[in-house]
């Protein structure tokens, strides 16, 4: 099969779906591997290292042509006119904020796998866990986002000059993100207190050296998969009071709640924010146009309120790691594409309950169950529901 890296359609998006490291391996499985001119340019590969690793660097046409074509984000609209019947994407296509994508990309008759549908619990699906890939970057890069915008140090130091106490750090949400995040806070010297609405991440949080916080409001709320389930009213109206207090006793505070499908718990509120000492920073992961886990944090943005608290919300922090990012998520996109070839012919096995969680659309129809519902209430969407 010929299997294409196309060039990121985001402006914004640095990352790349393979870097020459990863050529070898598709290669030694038969593929032929081709990547448009300037793929890898963001995250510092340039064509010359994909030359030189055996792939064909190649203009749009002809790596829009290919059997497969490996991409992070969205294809846009530009690409989407160019799918045919027969061929597959591979991407994080996120189609469960937007069902009418999945409709769009079933018209042009192509396969689509969204790597972010990956059915995390299968320990097969391990090496092609792209979410857990880049929230582990992600979690790292907002410690020293927030480590950098504190105009205190993280560690305890002792000098001539005097002595600093170290940042009393709050990490909201421990998943694979937080895990991460209060790792690396620890790392920097950072004292670090961590919260999650499922208790059983404690054991994960105090090995690495934190403090896990139990609040009285609340009880355990896990949900399906692993992950947690949206609080009620009251218990978030609870959450929210309790925390204020744990949190005006901290000088950092990064958010990372996340509810599949939901709009990002509000764990900071607008009281909290005012009881905090001047020059606590907060790092919002859960920052999105729909609101996140920090009152009036903006993606993408660094704002810093009357009373002195800098609010920074994260806006896909992976890319701006773009090279460990794209390292990693070659090795993701690979495993998933050799999972799902056979005699060096790509195969949708919907029996598979991986291939089944990560496949969107099949022989011009919606195939994926959670796309399905939303695909019959809209019009003009051709729908087939059978696993
Ligand atoms: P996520 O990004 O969906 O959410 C981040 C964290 O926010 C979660 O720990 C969640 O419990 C927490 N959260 C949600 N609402 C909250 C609230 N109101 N207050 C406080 N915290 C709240 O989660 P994730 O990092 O993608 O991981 C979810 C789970 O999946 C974890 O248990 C993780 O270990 C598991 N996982 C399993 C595998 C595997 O089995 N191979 C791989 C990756 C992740």
């Amino acid at each position: 099969m010929r299997v294409a890296v196309i060039k990121e359609a985001a402006p914004a998006e640095r990352r790349v779906a393979l870097v020459p490291e990863a050529v070898a391996k598709l290669q030694a499985a038969g593929h032929e591997v081709l990547v448009q001119a300037g793929a890898g340019a963001g995250a510092f590969f340039p064509d010359e290292a994909y030359s030189a690793a055996g792939a064909s660097v190649v203009p749009a046409d002809k790596a829009l042509a290919a059997d497969v074509l490996l991409m992070v984000g969205r294809p846009d609209a530009t690409v989407i006119a160019r799918l045919r019947s027969g061929q597959a994407i591979f991407g994080l296509l996120a189609p469960l904020s937007d069902p009418e994508f999945a409709q769009r990309l079933a018209a042009t008759g192509v396969t689509a796998v969204s790597l972010d549908l990956i059915p995390r619990t299968l320990p097969r699906a391990q090496p092609m866990d792209a979410l857990t890939s880049q929230a582990n970057i992600a979690g790292y890069k907002a410690a020293l986002l927030a480590a950098a915008a504190f105009a205190r140090f993280f560690p305890l130091l002792i000098t001539a000059a005097g002595t600093a106490r170290p940042a009393k750090v709050l990490v909201l949400g421990t998943g694979v993100a937080g895990l991460q995040a209060i790792g690396t806070a620890r790392r920097l010297g950072a004292v670090v207190s961590a919260y999650d609405v499922r208790p059983e991440t404690k054991t994960e949080v105090t090995s690495l050296g934190a403090t896990f916080i139990e609040l009285t409001s609340v009880g355990p709320a896990a949900g399906e998969g692993g992950y947690a389930r949206a609080l009620t009213d009251d218990e978030r109206a609870a959450q929210q009071a309790e925390l204020t207090d744990h949190i005006a006793r901290h000088d950092v505070v990064i958010t990372t709640a996340q509810v599949p499908g939901r709009r990002p718990p509000l764990l900071v509120t607008g009281e909290a924010l005012k009881a905090m000492a001047p020059g606590s920073v907060l790092v919002d992961m859960g920052a999105s146009a729909l609101g996140g886990n920090v009152e009036g944090s903006v993606p993408g943005e660094t704002t810093v309120t009357d009373n002195g608290i800098t609010i920074i919300g994260a806006d896909n922090l992976p890319s701006t790691m773009a090279a460990a990012a794209s390292a990693m998520y070659a090795r993701n996109i690979s495993s998933l594409l050799l999972y799902m070839t056979a005699d060096g012919a790509f195969t949708v096995d919907l029996e598979d309950e991986l291939v089944a969680g990560v496949v969107i659309t099949h022989d011009a129809q919606v195939v994926h169950p959670a796309l399905a519902e939303a695909a019959i209430a809209s019009p003009g969407g051709s729908v087939h529901a059978a696993h």
